[in-house]
């Protein structure tokens, strides 16, 4: 079983937790004594998050099925003043979604925007939460350096506050995955 990478401290010591009173048998056994499994005891309402860091003790990964239905759109800007400026915003209309991304700064910008299948923007919402975007901090800033890559991600919903990250020369654990599935969108940002 490939275990998860926990996002706030980037250990590969994580293990799935089981709720409620799973039937005992060796192969569970052996899972919990190698750490690959945790019990989460009884589960009355929503049973989540569903994994733990044997290492940091935190636990992520929480269901993010409602939220996939619920997201409207999604803004990632990345870039400094010296190394050139990027964005993407991402956002669904009704048969899909509409991608615009942005290179440079005005007027001298270079515009790409392309149509998203309702498929596309599924794959594209539900690879983003498994980036685990709800378990990151709201910022990651290095205060040590001046200018620099800045970025920010903005994920915005149908009910509720949208979901803000930023950073400074600071990057999440899943960073390289976000990047990724940005790639889905026919787009390379780095
Ligand atoms: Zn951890």
């Amino acid at each position: 079983m490939a275990r998860r990478i926990c996002p706030q401290c980037g250990s590969r010591e994580t293990a799935k937790i089981l709720y409620g009173m799973p039937a005992w048998s060796p192969k569970l056994d052996e899972q919990i004594n190698k750490g690959g499994i945790v019990l989460g005891g009884c589960c009355i309402t929503r049973c989540d998050p569903v994994y733990r860091c044997n290492k940091c003790k935190k636990d992520f990964g929480a269901p993010t099925a409602d939220l996939e239905t619920d997201t409207t759109s999604f803004y990632f800007s990345l870039g400094g003043y010296f190394d050139g400026y990027q964005s993407v915003t991402v956002t669904k209309i009704d048969n899909g979604a509409v991608m615009i991304y942005t290179l440079g700064h005005a007027p001298e910008s270079e515009t790409i925007e392309k149509q998203l299948s309702a498929d596309e923007w599924l794959s594209f919402i539900h690879s983003l939460y498994r980036c685990y975007i709800t378990d990151w901090k709201k910022r990651y800033v290095d205060p040590h350096v001046l200018d620099g890559t800045q970025w920010e991600l903005i994920v915005s919903f149908l009910n509720g506050k949208p979901l803000k990250i930023h950073g400074s020369n600071r990057y999440p654990i899943h960073w390289t995955k976000l990047l990724k599935t940005i790639k889905i969108l026919g787009v390379s940002m780095r």
